[in-house]
Parts: structure tokens; sequence; C-alpha cells
């Protein structure tokens, strides 16, 4: 049975503030209930590596980014790591690796990092 709460480092885009993102599973797709603005390596789980598959999507309660309100979140497609974003943000800018680019595609498999 796997586990039905994906715990994932999700950073805001604008600050760089370090976040964790909460995903959970509605039987289809990975919904984006919340982010917390807390260090990654106090609260993720030691699982790194692993790869979890499915439509990736934000929870109609999300509240968005706690330290600038972007609605929504991309994964990078250099690092493939998380971060905040907002759907009029015209281009993308990395807070992990600092690539930058307009957004294009849609989430289909993310990869949990484990702490450090
Ligand atoms: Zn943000
Ligand atoms: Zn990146």
């Amino acid at each position: 049975m796997a586990s039905d709460v994906l715990l994932v480092s999700l950073d805001c885009s604008s600050t760089g503030h370090p976040q964790v993102g909460k995903f959970t599973w509605d039987g289809a797709n990975w919904l984006l209930a919340g982010v917390s603005r807390q260090r990654p390596g106090t609260s993720l789980p030691a699982e790194a590596g692993r790869e979890h598959h499915g439509s990736f999507a934000t929870a109609s309660g999300y509240a968005g980014c706690p330290s600038c309100g972007a609605s929504g979140f991309v994964r990078c497609g250099k690092c493939a790591r998380l971060a905040c974003w907002d759907r009029f943000w015209e281009v993308f800018r990395c807070p992990h690796c600092g690539n930058s680019g307009p957004v294009t595609g849609v989430i289909d498999a993310i990869s949990t990092l484990g702490p450090g």
C-alpha cells in the first residue's frame, strides 16, 4: 500500500525561502494541499530518490505559496525540483539551481529528495 501523503521540497521562487509542500493522493492525482515554511531537512522523510508518478495539481482549497502567494507550482526541467509558480508569470526562475525559462508542459512525475 503506497503512502497517500507526499512531502517534498518546494521552495519559493520569489524569495528563495525553503518550504515543504504536502501532496495528498485522491485516487487519481497528487494534489498540493498546502505549503509550509520550514527547512526540508527537518521534516522530509528519508526516502531519497524515490519517484512518484501520476498527475500533479493544486487542491481546490490550496491557499497559495506562504511566502509570495503564488497559486501554483512547477518542476524545474533542469534539476527536477519543485518551486512555487503563478500562471501569470511568463518566466520561471528556479530557486534551487538558477535555471530560468518559460513554463511548458505538465508534471507527470516528481522525485522526493531526502535531507541534505
Ligand atoms: Zn512563492
Ligand atoms: Zn532547478
